[in-house]
């Protein structure tokens, strides 16, 4: 199974990622992540993203294209996309990747969020650099301000939640992305849930929704 994840930034796509790719033993792909390790680690890709991705903007389609088939033109498992694909060009680039491995898009899960509240979400978020932790201020505070709950390390804002840069991800959201929720919708398995439910409910939706 191949299952696609669809959402505006902040609408907890990677977290529902990481909670289903385990229990369906799917193969989680999230550029994003991708982007964020390589430029912690100053690598020539993490070199070549930076720009776009510290400003919101959508790095160019054959790139995402080029790393999807770079990590996965070996594997065997059905894959979760969380973040891809974001344009119709990577729907179209992704349809024929799948097409050349007698595979498809199988499902997809639209995570869905009002605009306001993905704003405030995004910028309340705060991550651990050290272990990957995700906390937000308005949801899902740490015990102590500012520390790391699981590594006791020092907790802050992802560069690319500051507000003027949040309100450009939403307009490329909304340009680039929103489009495919129609395109999925008339001819997919489309599963669409309230983003603003509680995590375990959502991951429980999901799974219960999915024809497994
Ligand atoms: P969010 O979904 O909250 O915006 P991500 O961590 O998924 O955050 O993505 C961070 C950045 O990585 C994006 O703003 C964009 O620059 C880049 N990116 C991620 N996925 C894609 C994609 N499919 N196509 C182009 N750029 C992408
Ligand atoms: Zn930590």
């Amino acid at each position: 199974m191949n299952l696609v994840l669809l959402g505006s930034p902040g609408s907890g796509k990677g977290t529902q990622a990481r909670a289903i790719s385990t229990k369906l033993n799917l193969v989680h792909f999230s550029p994003g992540d991708t982007f964020w390790a390589e430029m912690g680690k100053k690598t020539p890709l993490g070199q070549e993203v930076g720009d776009y991705v510290s400003q919101g903007r959508l790095v160019p389609d054959s790139l995402i294209i080029r790393i999807l088939k770079e990590k996965f033109s070996a594997e065997k498992r059905g894959l979760l996309l969380d973040g891809f694909p974001r344009t119709m060009e990577q729907v179209e680039e992704l349809d024929k990747w799948l097409a050349s491995r007698s595979a498809a898009v199988d499902a997809v899960v639209y995570l869905n969020l009002p605009e306001a509240e993905a704003i405030k979400r995004l910028e309340g978020r705060r991550v651990c650099p050290g272990c990957g932790m995700v906390y937000n201020l308005v949801t899902s505070k740490p015990l102590l301000e500012n520390v790391c709950d699981k590594c006791s390390g020092p907790i802050s804002a992802r560069a690319d939640d500051s507000a003027n840069i949040v309100k450009q991800r939403i307009m490329v959201y909304r340009d680039q992305t929103e489009p495919l929720i129609s395109h999925y919708r008339s001819d997919t398995e489309f599963i669409e849930i309230k983003a603003t439910q509680p995590l375990q409910a959502i991951t429980a939706q999901i799974l219960a929704r999915l024809k497994l």
